[in-house]
């Protein structure tokens, strides 16, 4: 197998949601330049995005709501029709070339794993993105429009894992009832956007696991391997699309979940052998240094590199020059180092009961 390749653009460097959004923090430029600062990263590896054109986009959104995103950014006025201009999905100077550039990562990721391969495109993974409206800070939805292309190639069988603090809602949308993908959501209970109870399978192609405000790495290691990897391993992926979201992480200002990054390696390595096609997406994560430091160590997982404990000149220069506006100052470890610590703890009710109860499905019993 070739090596895994690493998808970036210089459009994440420099654009913003605007300075009072959560996605107004450089994410894509810093993982991209620790990477590099830490050997990771060299010439043959990295891709530069391609810009999705408007008929790429159209198998999932509308013609339309594809226009009037166009529109918005050659006008710069929003359009209440499209949820375009409102304070999750404002209206920037790169509101279609951005998420446009996501998309034509996922879609090249698709074409480059074909015949079999690893592809890492950390802008991607913008699963709220709806048919024909912006939502949740997504304007275009790059994991849909993936695994249609991963379709499109003559897969029959793809397995959408997303542990992201938020539910996929777009992406559930998409392929409800279908029988060639299966979604997976480990996603925080009673948050935004209110979707993905665990009674809700999308008709049979999803499993839906909310977890508890506090959810640690030993209720998500119980999970990865009890619900998601025997999951996995029944259904028999031809691709595993793997939504790499850093915002369950405990220091993420959008969620309550206490996860350490050591969960994303988990499971970048767990699934990674499950399939002869792995593609990874980053997703939510609205904290400057837990977003570059996560998908960083995902980047080293995905090439079987150990994260080192201390960190060349270059890297910590990185890490010690981001700068935040809602928070104070950042914690030593945050700018020391990329793996954090394990997050261990017990196992609440919550979350045992849910595996019993899809464990039980999973065996036919009900549930
Ligand atoms: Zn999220």
């Amino acid at each position: 197998m070739t090596n895994p390749v690493f998808i970036g653009s210089r459009i994440y460097r420099g654009s913003s949601y605007g300075p009072h959004h959560p996605l107004s923090i450089p994410r894509v430029p810093t993982v991209t330049d620790l990477c590099r600062a830490l050997g990771w990263l060299d010439a043959d590896t990295y891709r530069v995005s391609p810009c999705a054109k408007p008929n790429a986009l159209h198998g999932f959104h509308t013609r339309d709501y594809i226009a009037a995103l166009q529109t918005a950014e050659a006008t710069q006025a929003p359009n209440k029709d499209y949820d375009l201009g409102s304070v999750s999905n404002p209206v920037f100077a790169e509101v279609y070339r951005r998420p446009a550039t996501a998309a034509g990562g996922g879609l090249l990721a698709a074409d480059l794993v074909r015949k079999g391969g690893v592809v890492y495109n950390p802008g991607g993974g913008t699963h709220h993105g709806l048919p024909d409206r912006a939502n949740g800070f997504c304007y275009i939805n790059e994991p849909v429009l993936t695994i249609q292309r991963l379709l499109a190639h003559g897969l029959t069988r793809i397995a959408y894992v997303d542990i992201d603090a938020h539910h996929c809602d777009g992406v559930a949308v998409a392929f409800d009832g279908s029988n060639a993908v299966r979604m997976i959501s480990v996603h925080e209970d009673k948050r935004w956007p209110f979707t993905g109870p665990i009674e809700d399978t999308a008709n049979g192609a999803a499993i839906n696991i909310p977890v508890p405000k506090g959810f640690n790495d030993t209720e998500f290691d119980l999970i990865l391997n009890e619900v998601i990897l025997p999951a996995i391993a029944d259904f028999k992926p031809e691709a595993i699309y793997l939504q790499c979201g850093a915002d369950a992480v405990t220091e993420d200002p959008l969620s309550r979940l206490a996860l350490s990054n050591r969960c994303h390696v988990s499971a970048v390595r767990a699934l990674r052998p499950l399939s002869p096609r792995f593609i990874v997406s980053g997703g939510g994560g609205y904290n400057p240094w837990t977003v570059g430091r996560a998908w960083s160590c995902v980047w080293a997982a995905l090439n079987d590199r150990e994260v080192p404990e201390h960190l060349p000149a270059e890297a910590l220069s990185i890490l010690k020059s981001l700068s935040w506006t809602r928070r104070a100052q950042p914690t030593e470890a945050l700018t020391s180092t990329l793996l954090d610590a394990p997050r261990h703890g017990p196992i609440s009710d919550h979350v045992r009961t849910s595996v019993s109860r899809l464990k039980r499905r999973h065996a036919g019993n009900g549930g």
